[in-house]
C-alpha cells in the first residue's frame, strides 16, 4: 500500500514547516482543521515573529488569539499552545527533550492540556525524528476500507504499532503524509473508487461498487 501510495505521490516532504518549533505549533493549529486554516495562521505569527516556543511562551492568552483566529477553536487553541510552550520552556526547551528517549518525550507530551495521542504523534514523529506511526481518523477510514483492520480507531492503533516497528522513520514520515493526501483527494467521506489507484487491494471497492 505504502509502495503504491509513493508511486503515485513521490516524496512528501512532510510536515509543511522549517523549524521544530513551528512544527510543534502547527501539531495544535491543526487540530479540528483544515491546513490551510493553520497555514494562514502560522503565516500571522510568522510575520510577527511569534512562531516560536519561546514567543508564544511569552505572550499572554488574550495576544495569541488575535494572531490565531483563521485556525478556529482559537480560544481553545491559544490556551493549549501557550500551555505545550511553557511546559516545553519549563522542561529546559527543545534542545533538552531531543535528548530524551522515545518512552520519556511520549510521557512529557502526553501529559499536557491540549495534546492527545494524535498531536503527541504528530509531534514526535515530525518535530523530535522518533519512529512512530501517526493513526488519524484518516487512517482509521482508509485501513479499515481497504480491509487490512475492523473498523475502530483501538485497531488502527495496533496496527500502527506494527507499522511503526518494521518502517523507516523516512517511509513513516511519507505514509502519512501519502494516507492523508488520499484521504482528502480520493478516498474521501464519500469514496471516488472509480478513480482509485488502489482500487485493485480494496475490499470497500469489491464489497460495495461491484455490480
Ligand atoms: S477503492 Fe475506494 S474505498 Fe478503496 S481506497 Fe480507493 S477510494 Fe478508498
Amino acid at each position: 500500500m505504502h509502495k503504491l501510495l509513493k508511486q503515485e505521490y513521490g516524496e512528501l516532504h512532510w510536515w509543511p514547516a522549517e523549524t521544530v518549533d513551528q512544527v510543534i505549533l502547527g501539531a495544535i493549529l491543526t487540530q479540528n482543521t483544515s491546513w490551510n486554516n493553520v497555514r494562514l495562521a502560522m503565516n500571522n505569527l510568522s510575520k510577527a515573529k511569534l512562531d516560536s516556543i519561546d514567543a508564544i511562551a511569552s505572550l499572554p492568552v488574550e495576544e495569541i488569539k488575535k494572531y490565531i483566529k483563521p485556525a478556529g477553536f482559537f480560544n481553545q487553541k491559544s490556551v493549549y499552545l501557550k500551555e505545550i510552550c511553557t511546559q516545553i520552556r519549563k522542561e529546559g526547551g527543545i534542545s533538552r527533550l531531543e535528548k530524551m528517549s522515545d518512552k520519556d518525550i511520549e510521557a512529557f507530551l502526553i501529559k499536557i492540556k491540549g495534546v492527545g495521542k494524535e498531536t503527541m504523534q504528530d509531534i514526535m514523529l515530525y518535530a523530535f525524528k522518533r519512529n512512530v506511526f501517526v493513526v488519524d481518523k484518516y487512517t482509521e477510514r482508509l485501513f479499515s476500507r481497504i480491509g487490512i483492520i475492523k473498523p475502530g480507531m483501538k485497531e488502527a492503533h495496533r496496527l500502527g504499532k506494527e507499522i511503526e516497528n518494521s518502517m523507516s522513520l523516512e517511509d513513516l514520515n511519507n505514509f502519512h503524509g501519502e494516507i492523508v493526501e488520499i484521504s482528502k483527494s480520493i478516498c474521501k467521506a464519500r469514496p471516488e473508487c472509480g478513480v482509485c489507484f488502489l482500487r485493485n487491494n480494496c475490499s470497500y471497492e469489491k464489497d460495495f461498487t461491484e455490480p
